[in-house]
């Protein structure tokens, strides 16, 4: 969210210290660990219309975000692939009942479409003989992350954005608006830290997520593909040659220690029975990250100040929806006020 707000920021001739606690590599960032699905219709049975509408908002504005960009970032909207084992028809019964519900209440989301025999097949070849049915959600994506942050950060060095790595900083580090003489003060100041908030925004919690990154030269999927599964959706993530994001684990802890011997069992046991071909793949990263988020697991903006202004509580969902919440956030720069985000039921606390 800080990289995208400091690029609109610097774009707009805006001067930019841009700090971060870790390195340029993202790495104490969700945002380095996440599996960066863009999957509006399939997260609606577990979120709030406010962030369904957010993440169609997001489906149409990440291509001309990433047109701005000199590097290259994986970006596909080729929609995702529900599959399900019998054992857990009823859970996914269930799913597909939610998501027709979300239908209802948002015509414009997309309609399910049943795949079964060639129809499947000719959807997804690699599944043949492995799955007979599934139902495919048109139209929703995915981008490869590390390869916008890194584009991102370029992008923000040729504009002139000065970076300040290792560099952990508290809101009160800075008396924005403060003029006199020389003070070398920001006009203003904005709180991108996910996490490392909490320290001023007391109720934000960690979401603990475990990930798998796999290289599997054998296996082609065309795009993210989702198992239902009893505790929590497990999906398989596709990113450019053969490197497969399988995740994540959705517990509620702030511990970041290494991944647990059961949750990278499921994962990859959950894989292997979509494409037994994952079984000579290599295992390139497991990692761990929580994701930044408030009780209602909805993301906010808080604006402290008039000049310092907070973003956060973006969950499991900051890839999908950060181009909704960097329009939010720069219609109250300009106007004070975001007629986005009652479009998208995004509370602006004040104060
Ligand atoms: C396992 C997992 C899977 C996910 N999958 C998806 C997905 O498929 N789709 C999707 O849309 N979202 C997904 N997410 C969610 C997404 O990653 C987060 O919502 C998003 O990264 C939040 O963005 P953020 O910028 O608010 O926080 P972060 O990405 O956590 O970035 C916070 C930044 O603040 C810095 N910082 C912290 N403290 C300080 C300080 N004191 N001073 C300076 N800098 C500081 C950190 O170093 C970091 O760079 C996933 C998350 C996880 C963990």
């Amino acid at each position: 969210m800080g990289r995208l707000l400091s690029l609109a920021l610097a774009q707009r001739g805006h001067a930019i210290d841009l700090y971060d606690a870790h390195g340029p590599q993202g790495d104490g960032a969700a945002a380095r660990v996440a599996a960066a699905m863009l999957a509006p219709l399939a997260e609606s049975a577990i979120t709030e219309p406010g962030v369904v509408r957010m993440g169609q908002h997001g489906l149409r504005r990440w291509p001309e975000l990433i047109a701005q960009l000199e590097q290259h970032v994986f970006l596909q909207q080729n929609g995702t692939l529900i599959l399900w084992h019998r054992q857990d028809q009823g859970d996914a019964a269930r799913f597909f009942g939610l998501l027709e519900k979300n239908r209802r209440i948002n015509p414009s989301l997309p309609a399910m479409q049943e795949k079964t025999g060639a129809a499947l097949h000719d959807c997804e070849p690699a599944l043949q003989g492995r799955f007979n049915q599934a139902v495919y959600l048109p139209g929703e994506g995915q981008l490869d992350n590390r390869q916008l942050l890194t584009a991102l950060l370029d992008k923000l060095s040729a504009l002139g954005v000065r970076l300040h790595w290792e560099s952990p900083r508290e809101v009160s580090d800075f008396r924005p608006g403060e003029t006199h003489g020389d003070s070398g003060q920001p006009d203003f100041v904005f709180d991108c830290r996910g996490l490392g908030a909490r320290t001023q925004w007391k109720q934000l919690r960690g979401i603990r997520g475990e990930v798998v990154r796999i290289h599997a030269p054998e296996v082609t999927l065309q795009r993210p593909t989702r198992l239902i599964h009893p505790r929590y959706p497990i999906y398989i993530a596709p990113k450019e040659d053969h490197l497969f994001v399988i995740g994540a684990t959705e517990i509620e802890s702030d511990d970041m220690s290494p991944a647990s011997v059961r949750s990278t069992l499921e994962l990859l046991s959950a894989a292997y029975t979509v494409h037994s071909g994952f079984a000579e793949g290599r295992i390139v990263e497991i990692a761990t990250q929580c994701r930044p988020t408030l009780p209602d697991n909805l993301p906010a903006v808080r604006l402290l100040t008039p000049r310092v202004m907070e973003v956060n509580g973006l969950y499991r969902h900051g890839f999908m929806i950060s181009p909704a919440m960097l329009d939010v956030v720069l219609e109250l720069v300009d106007h004070n006020d975001s007629p986005l985000a009652r479009e998208f039921d995004v509370v602006v606390h004040r104060g």
